[in-house]
Order: C-alpha cells, then sequence, then structure tokens
C-alpha cells in the first residue's frame, strides 16, 4: 500500500526536520507533516530509482525491493486514498470531536457525562499521534482543563479550548470560542 513501505524498511540515518520516530523506532506517519516524509523518502532513495517528472499510476512496486517500492511510493503520495499525515488526521479528528459537541444534548443525563468524559480520556490515550497524544494527555492532567459536560454549550466550549490549546502551541491563532457553533453548528450568521 502506498505509504507503507518505508515503515518496513530501516530509516535513514540522518532524518529530515520535522520527521517524528514512534514508540517502535521507526518514522511515525501520523505524528509526521506529508512534506516531511516526502523528504524522508527522497532521502532514502537511491538516485538510480529516482521518479520521472510524470508519476505512473498505479504503484509499481515490485520484487525489485523497498527502494522501488520507495520510488513508486513517492510517486502516489499525493493520492487521496493514502494514511493519513499529522494534518489530515487532526483536521478529522477535529471535525469529529466539535460535531460531537454540537449534537451534544443541550441537557444531558449523568449518565451520558460520565461516559463522556471517558471518551475523551480514551480518546486522549489512542490518539495514532503519539506525541500529539502525550501532550494532550497532559493537557486534560492539569484541573482546570478537566472535561466540562454538563451541557451542550459548555463541551462545545471546553473543546474550543481545548483545540485552542493545541493551536497556540503550533504557533496558530486562538479561535474566537464564541463562534464555536457557528462554525460547527448552525453555520456563519454573516
Ligand atoms: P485544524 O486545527 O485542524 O482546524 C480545523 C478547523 O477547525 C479550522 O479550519 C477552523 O475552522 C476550526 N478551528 C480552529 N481552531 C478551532 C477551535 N479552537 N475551536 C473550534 N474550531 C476551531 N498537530 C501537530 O502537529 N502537533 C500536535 O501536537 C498536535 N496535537 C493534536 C492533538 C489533538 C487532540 C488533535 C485532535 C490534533 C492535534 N494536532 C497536532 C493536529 C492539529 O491540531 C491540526 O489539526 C493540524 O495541524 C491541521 O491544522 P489546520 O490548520 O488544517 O486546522
Amino acid at each position: 500500500a502506498p505509504g507503507s513501505a518505508m515503515l518496513d524498511g530501516e530509516p535513514p540515518k540522518e532524518l529530515p526536520k520535522g520527521v517524528v520516530i514512534g514508540p517502535d523506532g521507526k518514522p511515525c506517519r501520523t505524528c509526521t507533516s506529508s512534506a516531511a516524509w516526502k523528504q524522508m523518502l527522497k532521502q532514502k532513495q537511491p538516485s538510480s530509482t529516482k521518479p520521472s517528472s510524470s508519476p505512473t499510476f498505479p504503484p509499481t512496486a515490485t520484487a525489485t525491493g523497498v527502494a522501488a517500492a520507495t520510488a513508486s511510493t513517492i510517486n502516489t503520495f499525493d493520492r487521496a486514498d493514502c494514511p493519513p499525515d499529522v494534518e489530515q488526521l487532526g483536521r478529522s479528528s477535529w471535525t469529529l470531536l466539535h460535531s460531537i459537541t454540537a449534537t451534544y444534548p443541550r441537557n444531558p443525563p449523568v449518565s451520558l457525562q460520565q461516559e463522556t468524559r471517558a471518551f475523551v480520556t480514551a480518546f486522549s490515550k489512542l490518539y495514532p499521534c503519539w506525541t500529539c497524544a502525550e501532550d494532550f494527555q497532559a493537557w486534560l492532567k492539569d484541573d482546570r482543563n478537566a472535561p466540562k459536560v454538563s451541557s451542550r454549550e459548555e463541551f462545545g466550549r471546553w473543546m474550543c479550548e481545548a483545540h485552542n490549546a493545541v493551536n497556540v502551541k503550533l504557533g496558530k491563532e486562538r479561535f474566537d470560542c464564541d463562534r464555536w457553533e457557528e462554525r460547527w453548528r448552525t453555520g456563519w450568521k454573516d
């Protein structure tokens, strides 16, 4: 499958900036931007297998080994049906999380509030980018950041603040949390 060849081979000795290593000692695709990943694949590739200027589809990885597989991996990297990089994973995850808050009940029963807290905890442990997950767990440990789940309004704002904490960490602008519902539930008023 596109993107998997590198995971089975040895990583290059010097990794490009931004490539994150996973707990298994191999480059972590879901922790790394596609730009950095592509750079790493280019570094690994012997010059004889560098991709031509016109990419071939479908991928042509064959018995010629990892190098050929790597070449076709680069050629097919921009396909839409590849494993997600850290940004695609993040955008999809935030879409799910904010959409959950948008459909959360205005007055949830206590049992659902408990399940929602448990969901947030489990999510923070299962998130597929391990560096992101560790930071998110650390953020959640602060009592001031405990999930607020007693109403849709509260949960939606809490999720917005959680997202803002990541935005700030990444040097992005904070989102105006007064507008979380327009962004994720009602659509923009203006
Ligand atoms: P995103 O940040 O994905 O946002 C998508 C859309 O949500 C935006 O276009 C905007 O309309 C809206 N939005 C933005 N901010 C808010 C907000 N505060 N409230 C409501 N709506 C908002 N990436 C890393 O590189 N390193 C990390 O450590 C990391 N940690 C993450 C932790 C978690 C729990 C999650 C879910 C994602 C994490 N990400 C991390 C991914 C990162 O947050 C982004 O998703 C990714 O960088 C893509 O950013 P983006 O600019 O496309 O927009």
